[in-house]
Parts: C-alpha cells; sequence; structure tokens
C-alpha cells in the first residue's frame, strides 16, 4: 500500500503517519519527491486494514500495489532513480559506460585494459576476478589477488570498477576493492547471496537471470532493497531461447519494459547478450535508442588471447569506434529528441 500525501503536507503530518503504521507492527519509507510525498507501507495487508488512514491529517489517498516486489516498483517510487556511484550517476542524461576484459588475467593485461577503457571514455572499468564457469575446469578468475589489480587500476585511471561476486564468503573482499558489485546471470535467484549483497551498501549491478522473467527479475531487485540496499541497477544480457546462432537472445524490449514497471536505471550487455563482437556496436546503438542508462561491453587488449569470452570481446578499436558512435547517438538524442 502507498499513502499520498497533499503537496502540503507538513513534516509532521508525515511523522504521525510513520508513527500510526509502526504501531500497527508495518514498516514505512518515506519518499519526498519534486510533484509528491508518499509514504510507502510495508508488511501485512491485514494489518494495515485497520489504520484509519482517512482520519490522518495530510494524507490525500491511498494506492495499493498490486505487484508483490514493492520498493522495485514504480508504482511506489514515481520518480526515476539515479544511482551514485561514488559521483558516477547512473540514470542520469548521460549513459554510463562500463568497459573491459571477460576476466583479469594479469596486472599487465588489467591495467592496459583500463588505460584503453579510460581514454575511450568509459566510466567504469569491469573484469571477473571470480568467474562463473560453465565448466569446473575452465580459468576460474584470479580472486583476491585480480580485485588488486582492478583496484591498481582505478588509482591509476580514475575509473570506477564494477565487478562479480559469486559467494556469500567474497563479498567483504569484493566490497572492499570495488566500488559496485555485480551480481551474474547464473545467481540472479541465489537468494542467500542477494540478501548478503543488500546488507552492504554498496551499489549493486543486477544481471538478468539466463531464463528469468521480468518479474523474477524485479523480485530479485527486491531480496536486495528489502534488506536496507536501495542501490540496485538492472543489466540485461540476453535470455536463453531457442535461437543458437547467437549466444543469447537479447531482449531489448526488456528496456523499456523495466522502465515502465521500476523506479531503478537499467543497462545493456550486448557482448554477453549476442556473444559476437560485431553486434556489440548496433546493440549497444539499438539500446541507447530504446532508453539504456548505460551499457556493459567486453574489450580486450588482444581478444584472440583473452582466457574468456574472446570472441564477443571487442579490440580496443572497435571499443573506439563504438564509443565515438554512442557518444554521437546519445548527443543526438539529448539535442534533438528530448
Ligand atoms: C560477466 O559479466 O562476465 C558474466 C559472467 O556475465 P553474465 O553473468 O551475464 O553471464
Ligand atoms: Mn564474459
Amino acid at each position: 500500500m502507498v499513502i499520498i500525501m497533499h503537496p502540503e503536507a507538513t513534516q509532521e503530518n508525515i511523522d504521525e503517519v510513520v508513527s500510526v503504521i509502526k504501531s500497527r507492527g508495518l514498516d514505512a519509507k518515506i519518499m519526498i519527491g519534486e510533484q509528491q510525498k508518499i509514504i510507502g507501507v510495508i508488511g501485512d495487508k491485514a494489518k494495515f486494514a485497520s489504520v484509519p488512514v482517512d482520519a490522518m491529517k495530510g494524507v490525500d489517498h491511498t494506492v495499493e500495489i498490486s505487484k508483490s516486489y514493492k520498493l522495485a516498483s514504480r508504482e511506489f517510487h514515481p520518480e526515476s532513480s539515479i544511482i551514485d556511484v561514488d559521483g558516477v550517476k547512473i540514470g542520469g542524461a548521460e549513459p554510463v559506460i562500463m568497459a573491459g576484459p571477460c576476466a583479469v588475467e594479469s596486472r599487465e593485461q588489467i591495467l592496459e585494459a583500463a588505460e584503453i577503457i579510460k581514454a575511450g571514455g568509459a566510466q567504469f572499468l569491469r573484469g571477473g576476478a571470480y568467474k562463473p564457469r560453465t565448466s569446473p575446469y575452465s580459468f576460474q578468475g584470479l580472486e583476491v589477488e585480480g580485485l588488486k589489480y582492478l583496484a591498481e587500476a582505478r588509482e591509476k585511471t580514475g575509473l570506477k570498477i564494477v565487478t562479480e561476486v559469486t559467494t556469500v564468503e567474497a563479498i567483504d573482499h569484493v566490497e572492499y576493492y570495488a566500488d559496485m558489485l555485480q551480481i551474474g546471470a547464473r545467481n540472479m535467484q541465489n537468494f542467500g547471496l542477494l540478501k548478503e549483497v543488500g546488507k552492504t551498501g554498496k551499489p549493486v549491478l543486477l544481471k538478468r537471470g539466463l531464463a528469468a522473467t521480468l518479474d523474477e527479475w524485479l523480485n530479485a531487485a527486491e531480496y536486495i532493497m528489502s534488506e536496507g540496499n536501495p542501490n540496485v541497477v538492472f543489466c540485461e544480457r540476453g535470455i536463453r531461447t531457442y535461437e543458437t546462432y547467437t549466444r543469447n537472445t537479447l531482449d531489448l524490449s526488456a528496456v523499456s519494459a523495466i522502465k515502465h514497471l521500476s523506479h531503478l536505471p537499467i543497462i545493456v550487455d550486448p557482448s554477453h547478450g549476442t556473444g559476437k563482437w560485431r553486434m556489440v556496436k548496433p546493440m549497444s546503438l539499438a539500446a541507447i535508442a530504446a532508453g539504456a542508462d548505460g551499457l556493459m561491453m567486453e574489450m580486450h587488449p588482444n581478444p584472440a588471447r583473452a582466457l574468456s569470452d574472446g570472441n564477443q570481446s571487442l579490440t580496443p578499436e572497435h571499443y573506439r569506434e563504438v564509443m565515438t558512435a554512442v557518444k554521437k547517438l546519445s548527443a543526438f538524442m539529448r539535442e534533438e529528441l528530448d
């Protein structure tokens, strides 16, 4: 349930409503936007039935939330959220670009990649230190050593670091070295992991599960938010369909659907979404045109030598080409389409 307050409602009115809600064993979240003052009620519907909302000063009306997820829903939070990752704003006017190799392979490789990424204009360096590989015999990542190289790359370039956390045990390390925690597709419904990253204050990049519906994805965000972490960004990275030419089927319609259903930002990963480096540029442009708040793309200084995902990794030259095109398209959209 959401309580919409009168625009003239005072802080005292809001405090009184919150106090009544809490006295009934429910929780309340206050959202003061530019247009609206809203109080979200969390908890059992039956308990709310006995709250005399109409008798309370400053209340305009109530709206029932039909979704199983609340904190992530736009009904609950009509204004779009901007997630601030240490000064980089995801969900604002400019698309935010995260780029880098699939995995951190060595100190030299990640430092070289970071320089290329920075020069091309992206704001985040990506690279897995914990790799969730389909085969247990594939390269599993450098773990803490890899995190240290990422942190060194941040020192040298000023790029923010986004990197995957695959287990609850690794959270402390990843939280210490990274600016943003990535939940990979394979862990999107690892509820124990979602709850634990929800207990950290770190922004979370939540990738869509391999075969997740939008409802399941939104509920995964709710798991994180319900633990007290509101800083969630969605990442569409393709889903399993009957098509085998591409690694996954990139669902760009998810961008507009998520924008309608949720206030949280959404970015698109055309590298994992297609599995083919040639498709990264057209799908990046399509994602931006569809309204994505940013992109995640794989770039390797030498894709032919990559230990993972070489086929979908851009060369430095192609990365620069994609960045130039993305910047032109977003400038056009800002200037001509607003
Ligand atoms: C990745 O970003 O390196 C990755 C493993 O992606 P996904 O979880 O989308 O497969
Ligand atoms: Mn990868």
